[in-house]
């Protein structure tokens, strides 16, 4: 069940995680992109971090809305669209369950509809999925999930104009979408 106090606690500790591997996902980032990931995120976590801290007993709906709004103009780079996306749906859904599971579904649903990448293409979706998938999310899942990313191919995103090149990198917005996880986990079982 996600409530109010389970979303805050996640993106409190969502926002350490990527304040302590920023510099991990912009050098990520380098080989097969524009090297940003890390301080892409790094901004939008600073806005969902203000954002939130501006609303007065907000309800569930409107915590997901905000974060979704302030990554979406604050992040830039294709991940910002994507991850708000991801928690504008989390917002339009949870009005109809709370349970984390069906959210992250409906999550990974328009993550693929508004990038157009599925499993396989070497993008965020290949740690989203399995999540979306599993019936309990453990650390492993999360963790061979970005694994698997290391040998595609890269058919979405900016990694893809590489070719042939992008195979033998863990994909960056893999790697962030695994500590949205492993926070939310702990969040879980604390
Ligand atoms: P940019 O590539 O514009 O600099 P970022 O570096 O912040 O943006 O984010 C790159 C990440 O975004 C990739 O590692 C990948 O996970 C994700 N990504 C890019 N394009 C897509 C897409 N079409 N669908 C899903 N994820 C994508
Ligand atoms: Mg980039
Ligand atoms: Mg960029």
């Amino acid at each position: 069940m996600l409530t109010t106090e389970i979303t805050q606690e996640w993106m409190d500790k969502f926002y350490h995680k990527i304040e302590e591997n920023k510099d991990y996902l912009s050098e990520l980032d380098t080989p097969i992109g524009d090297g940003d990931h890390g301080n892409n995120m790094m901004r939008g976590m600073e806005g969902v971090k203000q954002g939130l801290a501006k609303l007065q007993k907000p309800d569930l709906k409107t915590i997901l809305k905000n974060i979704a709004m302030s990554l979406i103009s604050k992040v830039g780079g294709a991940s910002g669209p994507l991850y708000g996306t991801a928690f504008l749906e989390m917002a339009k859904k949870c009005g109809e369950t709370q349970d984390i599971n069906a959210l992250i579904n409906a999550a990974l649903d328009g993550i693929k509809k508004r990038g157009g990448a599925t499993e396989g293409d070497k993008t965020m979706v290949d740690v989203w999925s399995p999540v979306a998938q599993t019936n309990e999310i453990t650390q492993k899942v999360i963790d061979d999930a970005i694994a698997s990313t290391k040998d595609m191919l890269a058919r979405k995103g900016r990694a893809s104009y590489l070719g042939e090149r992008s195979i033998g990198h863990l994909d960056p917005g893999a790697v962030s979408s695994g500590y949205l996880f492993t926070a939310l986990l702990e969040t879980e079982a604390s």
